[in-house]
């Protein structure tokens, strides 16, 4: 039995996350590495190379050849040329190159990039929470949120590569100012950053001294746990706030699914149902009818497998086309 095999890179912050698998999400190998935002481009192209030549490789020594290769990287991709758009402000010099000739160059093989919230949603949709759903809305709550939205099976990319902003939906007019330029974004209220920040004001209010040496998101769910009013309070205005948004999106796309990941989502059940019922409490009746809000399921997978399976749809369109 031969399965046609791809190699899915997925650029972040802090390390690029890659594997080789089949087009049926089955991974064969995989591994990281340092992603160094702060270097020159030449040289964050040059760990993309070194990540998947080491895939192609091992794919080599097994007997098969790599047919495609994706990019999740951040910022807007222009999908025909795979220019890399803008600015993306956790890399300094990350913008202004063409990624797909740049490292296809290197590899000699056919290369493929797309926003990296995209692809993560193209990897839910495809080979997790997703699957068997053609209209999906993919959010992810971490330090910033967020968005891909599947229409039809395929990826919404809008008019100028730059939609699914769900992190900028309108949540409060005139509100907390956002690093988008405008204010009131969902992002400034419900993300990590934004239910951290009400905790410490909470905590403030009630004279409490957190005593974590880390005060991240994990410490908040376990001190809401241990019935710590101030966390309680910072995490139920976070679910709150995104509920609402997500009320708002069931009335606009009444999709078949609505998968929540990120790392505040790793909460859980317990979060998600949280949300889902600020969510239902608000959409119209009909627009919810059969909706499901659930969990995302492949973690910090979704991106590279979402990166392949974009990477080997785009080379058989782009073979169709000649
Ligand atoms: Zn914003």
């Amino acid at each position: 039995m031969s399965k046609r095999v791809g190699v899915g890179l997925d650029l972040g912050g802090t390390s690029i996350k890659y594997a080789l698998a089949t087009e049926s999400g089955e991974i064969l190998k995989h591994g990281y590495l340092p992603s160094d935002a702060d270097a020159d481009k030449t040289e964050i192209i040059n760990n993309l190379y070194i990540s998947a030549k080491e895939m192609i490789d091992y794919a080599g020594s097994i007997g098969q050849t790599v047919q495609a290769i994706g990019v999740g990287t951040p910022g807007n991709v222009n999908l025909e040329t795979g220019w890399l758009m803008g600015s993306t402000p956790n890399f300094k010099s990350w913008s202004n190159i063409n990624i797909k000739s740049e490292l296809g160059s290197k590899v000699n093989l056919p290369v493929y990039a797309d926003n990296d919230a995209n692809l993560m949603a193209l990897g839910e949709a495809r080979f997790g929470a997703g699957k068997g759903y053609r209209n999906i809305i993919c959010v992810t709550v971490g330090t910033g949120i967020g968005g891909g939205f599947i229409i039809n099976g395929e990826l919404y990319r809008g008019s100028a590569y730059a939609g699914a902003e769900f992190g900028h939906s309108l949540v409060e007019v005139d509100g907390i100012e956002c690093r988008c330029g405008s204010n009131g974004c969902l992002e400034m209220y419900a993300s990590a950053t934004a239910m951290l920040r009400d905790f410490s004001q909470f905590a403030r209010e009630i004279n409490f001294t957190p005593t974590g040496n880390e005060i991240n998101m994990a410490y908040l769910f376990e001190l809401r746990d241990q019935g710590n009013e101030a966390a309680k309070k910072a995490i139920e205005r976070g679910i709150y706030f995104l509920g609402r948004a997500l009320a708002g999106s069931i009335n606009i796309f009444n999709p078949e699914a609505i998968i929540i990941g990120g790392g505040v989502a790793d909460a859980g059940e317990i979060f998600i149902d949280a949300i889902r019922q600020v969510a239902f409490k608000y959409a119209m009746e009909k627009p919810k009818e059969n909706v499901r809000i659930v969990g995302a399921k492949l973690g910090n997978k979704a991106g590279f497998l979402g990166a392949l399976s974009f990477a080997l749809e785009q080379r058989d369109l782009e073979y169709q086309d000649n």
